[in-house]
């Protein structure tokens, strides 16, 4: 269904299309939260787990996902809506983390201020948590 969305994206990202890629690619294209890899190894019960967390390692590299700190329990992953590349990704935006049920959203329409930094110093990412309750759980 969402197959040549799929092939595109990975082709874009100059990354060779593999079932595990294409399968754990759609899964996030199907998701609204961000996954973590407990939660990915729960909805894909058949994937290898090696491979599973090397997909997504390649996945983060190439600007396809990102990775979201500070929810409760572990990293989650989630799809990159910007123009993300290699090495450099753009997600400047907040997270919501639902404190009843865990749920993290990305908060994408919401940009964070980058601060400007000195010389020699390279961003590499902008972290704002936002803790609330989620629809389902308010
Ligand atoms: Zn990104
Ligand atoms: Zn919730
Ligand atoms: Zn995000």
């Amino acid at each position: 269904m969402n197959n040549r969305r799929i092939l595109h994206t990975l082709e874009q990202h100059s990354i060779r299309p593999t079932p595990m890629r294409m399968l754990v690619l759609e899964h996030f294209l199907q998701q609204r939260s961000a996954q973590s890899l407990a939660e990915l190894e729960t909805t894909m019960p058949r994937a290898d787990r090696i491979t599973l967390y090397r997909t997504v390692k390649t996945f983060v590299e190439k600007g396809i996902l990102h990775q979201v700190e500070g929810g409760p329990g572990a990293t989650r992953y989630a799809l990159c809506h910007d123009a993300c590349t290699e090495g450099e990704h753009r997600d400047f935006h907040p997270h919501f983390h639902c404190t009843v049920c865990g749920q993290t959203v990305c908060l994408d329409t919401v940009h964070l201020a980058v601060p400007a930094l000195p010389a020699g110093y390279r961003l590499s990412e902008v972290e704002m948590a936002v803790r609330g309750v989620c629809p389902g759980c308010a």
